[in-house]
């Protein structure tokens, strides 16, 4: 028969790979409760109007990425989600957490994204998102906090060189004072520009200024920048953020043609880059939404938020040579000389794991030395060993594999013994 294959643009996370994923994870929770986040899961599925609503009709990712599904025996438009601050903000709103005494709402989520791109090192179209979302207040402070929380993040991975990219795209208000100038400019030079921007000059043109293609960089070059056209109230917004950065030492340059790919970025737009990674350098994207909860039928609450991928931090950490920490291997692996002591052993493996000790032994009736190789391959830190003389006596020959050290102890006393180094 055929063998079915893994679909294109997803992995499998096996055991060697998953402990880093698992590190990352536990430190990422870690860190985020020192800046008072909490933990929130929604469903991978969401209606399909949230996205278009939330993310915006003329994004990539609604026009050409989004996985979309409708179950024949029911209305539903579903779609698995491309990302996540839409849901976040709908069960923002749904289970009413403005409300709550504890403001503003600080929240992390850890999970599964999917999009149909090409894929690519670092471009997946199931791939993995940790990412945080506040709600609740418009305070500047707040703005680099975030910034710093997921910069101090990558740095307590290890990771050197980055920068982060930093730009205000303004309000609503401010946005449309910038797009007649912003018109004019592209109009002019519209039919030297690719096929995409002239289409996007019609529907959102500030993201022609995010094209990645060299020729559009070039011509938009000298484009009105809309930090030229910020009121007052945003300017001083945007000032605030880069003096708290400043002051906490985060290094930043302004980047006035970041605007995102998402329709609902006001003022703080922000990206974490690393030169390193190449083709794909973007680590983190993130900015401030404070238009985004009354969109999704919210009150009008200010809402901030990131998401970086895992896959490209690992990709990252690979790229500059770093290991992380991860433990690997068990505590102890039980050896069988004679078969006559494999009831004995299976005792002592549940009292050594009810312990909390990690223990393995044979099950394929491998000679000794099999055994040993095994306990060698699992980098187990001790062999315990159950000869014939060892059965009779009750005890076993305990050896600690890094220093080649053994001693016969009892065999009640293992776990004892195991412990106490
Ligand atoms: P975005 O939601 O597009 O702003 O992306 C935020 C971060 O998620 C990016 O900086 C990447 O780290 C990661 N990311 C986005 N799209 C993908 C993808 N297709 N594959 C892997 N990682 C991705």
């Amino acid at each position: 028969m055929a063998r079915i294959q893994i679909p294109r643009g997803t992995q499998d996370i096996l055991p060697g790979a998953v402990e880093q994923w698992q590190y990352i994870e536990a430190k990422a929770r870690e860190h985020f409760r020192c800046y008072n986040y909490r933990e929130i899961r929604t469903p991978m599925f969401e209606h399909t109007e949230l996205f278009q609503r939330g993310v915006g009709e003329t994004t990539d990712i609604v026009e050409k990425e989004m996985y979309s599904v409708r179950n024949p025996r029911s209305e539903d438009q579903l779609t698995l989600r491309p990302e996540n601050t839409a849901g976040v903000v709908r069960s923002y709103v749904e289970n009413k957490m403005y409300g709550s005494p504890n403001q503003p709402t600080k929240l992390y989520y850890i999970g599964p994204m999917f999009r149909h791109e090409r894929p690519q090192a670092g471009r997946l179209r199931q791939f993995t998102q940790i990412g945080a979302e506040t709600f609740g207040s418009s305070d500047p402070a707040i703005d680099a906090e975030v910034i710093a929380m997921v910069f101090r993040f990558f740095e307590k991975m290890g990771l050197k060189g980055l920068r982060v990219d930093l730009n205000s795209v303004g309000t609503r208000e401010d946005r449309a004072r910038h797009r007649s100038y912003l018109l004019d400019f592209l109009n002019n030079v519209r039919s030297e520009l690719c096929e995409d921007c002239q289409s996007r000059i019609d529907r959102n043109p500030l993201r022609v200024l995010d094209c990645k293609n060299e020729k559009c960089k070039a011509l938009t070059k000298d484009a009105p920048s809309l930090l030229a056209y910020l009121s007052e109230e945003s300017a001083a917004h945007f000032a605030a953020v880069q003096r708290y950065l400043t002051d906490l030492g985060i290094p930043f340059v302004v980047d006035n043609r970041l605007v995102r790919g998402l329709d609902y970025y006001t003022l703080t737009a922000f990206e974490i880059k690393m030169a390193e990674i190449g083709a794909v350098e973007t680590l983190c994207g993130g900015g401030r939404y404070n238009g985004l909860v009354a969109e999704l039928g919210g009150d009008d609450m200010p809402g901030i938020g990131f998401a970086f991928g895992v896959e490209r931090l690992l990709l990252a950490l690979e790229k500059q040579g770093i290991q992380l920490p991860v433990e690997e291997g068990i505590d102890c692996y039980l050896v069988l000389q004679t078969s006559e002591a494999k009831a004995q052993a299976f005792r002592l493996l549940d009292e050594l794991r009810q312990a909390g000790i990690s223990a393995e032994m044979d099950y394929l009736d491998r000679k000794m030395k099999a055994q040993l190789k095994a306990a060698d391959r699992l980098s187990a830190r001790f062999t315990a060993i159950i000869g014939e003389a060892e059965l009779a006596n009750g005890t076993v020959v305990l050896k600690e594999m890094a220093t080649g050290e053994q001693r016969e102890i009892p065999a009640g006393e293992l776990v004892q013994a195991i412990r106490g180094h």
